[in-house]
């Protein structure tokens, strides 16, 4: 098969669907691999190192869409890349179409075979190509939230594992999920005093035997959501209800009350967030004030460390399209149900079920 690789064109995205080593993966199963010119160059790739490992580089996304019968990508197709799809190609990219009416109808428009990352699923019912970039953010959270500790962001001024003779920082991970264990050991690294919330005894279970006790576990009610909140120096939000917003377990009023120059980062920002006083941030201006807490609320973490998230990616996604392409999108699909679970559009239709109800599509 011939497997094409665009430049990702949506702003500020400097990964890249496949690392080189992930082309001569596929170059070694006999198919042949186009990459656009400069596709790699934020993640770190020159074109030759492409070459090296045996891609052909194209001058533009046109002729890699014209030449490729899949399109490996990172972020959901812009208006242009979808006017360039046909019913000859599988895409395979995270897709969000549930709340992206306008990209929904353009995928099925172009009759293309559509396999999102987001919900394909493995043996546990996890989503396997989502975690790369929860660990990606969950590890970063805490660089962030160090960061916004300092007095140049308004911050108490305080280091997060403090010094012999002085205490370390209160680190509150609300959410033990993917990203809330990630954080927790970044914290612990760094010799904060950590503690995680979740509302599942099972995953507090996990924790306390994963951290060996270093990490404190609190089951997640109102109240002592409050009394943990208002104790902490640096609270980082990672919850996540499947399917839905997140909610809102940090009122405005609890914020009002944290202590001042305290640092939240509400990584489930790109569900809502789960902090009252969260709004979306970039990493041009990443943080702001509410009431002398410093919020970091960034929508896209991951695109802040391009070359270690597109290694993460690229290392989690490299089976299934080793897969897709020695199969065909067809034969693939029927011989797995978890990459089926990820099929979203296909022949002009929507194949999963949550988008078709949110967006009014016959199922
Ligand atoms: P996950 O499903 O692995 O973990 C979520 C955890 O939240 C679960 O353990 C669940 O029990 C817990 N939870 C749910 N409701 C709770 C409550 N009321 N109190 C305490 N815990 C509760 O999810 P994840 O992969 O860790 O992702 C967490 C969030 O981070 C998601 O919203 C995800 O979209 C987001 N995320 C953001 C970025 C970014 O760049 N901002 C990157 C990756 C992931």
């Amino acid at each position: 098969m011939i497997v094409g690789i665009p430049k990702e064109i949506k702003n500020n995205e400097f990964r890249v669907a496949m690392t080189p080593a992930g082309v001569a993966e596929l170059v070694k199963n006999n198919h042949k691999v186009v990459v656009e010119t400069q596709a790699g160059v934020g993640s770190g790739f020159a074109d030759e190192d492409y070459v090296s490992a045996g891609a052909e580089i194209l001058p533009t996304a046109e002729a890699v869409f014209s030449t490729a019968k899949m399109i490996v990508k990172v972020k959901e197709p812009q208006a242009i890349e979808r006017a360039r799809l046909n019913k000859e190609h599988t895409l395979f990219t995270y897709l969000h179409l549930a709340p992206d009416p306008e990209q929904t109808a353009d995928l099925v428009n172009s009759e293309a075979t559509c396999i999102a990352y987001e919900t394909v699923t493995d043996d546990l019912g996890r989503l396997p190509l989502l975690a790369p970039m929860s660990e990606v953010a969950g590890r970063m959270s805490i660089q962030a939230g160090a960061y916004a500790l300092e007095k140049s962001r308004a911050g108490r001024g305080m280091l997060l594992g403090g010094v012999p003779g002085v205490s370390p920082a209160k680190v509150v991970v609300i959410g033990g999920g993917v990203v809330g264990r990630n954080a927790a050991q970044m914290a612990v690294g760094m010799g904060a005093d950590v503690t995680v919330l979740d509302r599942s005894i099972d995953v507090l279970r996990a924790i306390d035997a994963e951290f060996n006790g270093r990490v404190k576990t609190v089951f997640s009610t109102a109240l002592a959501l409050e009394e943990q909140v208002l104790a902490a120096d640096l609270v980082v939000g990672s919850v996540l209800v499947p399917g839905a917003a997140a909610p809102k377990l940090v009122t405005k009023e609890m914020v009002s009350r944290m202590k001042a120059g305290a640092a939240v980062v509400d990584v489930a920002i790109d569900q809502g967030g789960c902090f009252e006083t969260a709004k979306a941030t970039t990493h041009a201006e990443p943080t702001y004030i509410v009431d002398d807490v410093v919020h970091y609320c960034v929508a896209n973490m991951p695109g802040a460390v391009a070359r270690t998230s597109t290694y993460a990616l690229s290392n989690a996604t490299l089976p299934y399209i080793i897969k897709l392409a020695n199969m065909g999108a067809e034969d693939a699909l029927k011989a797995d149900k978890h990459l089926l679970e990820g099929l979203n559009v296909r022949h002009g239709k929507v194949t999963c079920q949550s988008v078709a109800e949110e967006l009014g599509y016959d199922f």
